[in-house]
């Protein structure tokens, strides 16, 4: 009996072990809404925007883009991308799909992670690139430059999703053009493109320097 004790506390310490090993960073899982009207507009903008017939809404990630919000807080951006349709101000957007923008992660300036899409659905973040990227967004703007927590936070979120899923490119929003004349781009309309300065070049350069070890193209 003593022998058997002995045994099962073993093996409970074990698991106990690797369970915190895996969890190699804390984020918190928030979804926003992704039912079958948002199912159906992604299947939709798969098909339209980048040509890709689907019955279902996924991707498979391999470029990671990093955004700034332009303002608001997780909960102003969190109900903003929990709408499904796209507001009638982002003409632009709108006149090309009316799936809403949203992202698969989104960083508040403390560092926390709240993951808000699957990693394997589409989210409408970047145009020609959404089928092959997961998006993250980071609570700030020019005026408010993302801090020195949202580069580690983003560093150590690139260094998890790496061990998920075959990420070969790390880029900045404001450097997806360099995208547009690849293989890589797909976007049916070569007119529907717009100019991006997310997430700044500091911040990219400071996120760089810590993932230097992963070896991953910041263009094509
Ligand atoms: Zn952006």
């Amino acid at each position: 009996m003593k022998k058997l004790i002995y045994c099962l506390t073993l093996i409970l310490l074990s698991n106990i072990l690797v369970s915190q090993k895996s969890k190699d960073i804390e984020i918190i899982e928030k979804p926003i809404v992704y039912n079958q009207e948002r199912t159906k507009l992604s299947v939709e903008y798969l098909k339209e925007r980048h040509g890709i017939i689907q019955t279902k809404p996924t991707i498979t990630p391999k470029i990671i883009v990093l955004h700034y919000t332009a303002g608001g807080t997780i909960k102003t951006n969190f109900n903003y991308f929990n709408n499904i349709q796209i507001e009638n101000a982002r003409k632009i957007n709108k006149d090309q799909s009316l799936l809403n923008v949203s992202a698969h992660y989104l960083i508040d300036r403390d560092g926390t992670i709240y993951h808000l899409v699957d990693d394997n659905l589409l989210a409408r973040h970047t145009i020609g690139l959404n089928y092959c990227s997961i998006g993250v967004e980071n609570i700030g703007s020019k005026k408010e430059p993302l801090t020195d927590k949202q580069v580690i936070a983003n560093a150590n979120l690139i260094r998890h999703l790496c061990k998920k899923h075959k990420i070969e490119y790390v880029i900045g929003h404001s450097e997806y053009i360099k995208f547009r004349k690849t293989k890589l781009w797909k976007e049916t309309n070569p007119n529907y493109f717009t100019y991006k300065e997310d997430p700044g070049n500091q911040f990219l350069m400071n996120v760089r320097k810590l993932i230097v070890d992963l070896n991953l193209k910041s263009k094509p």
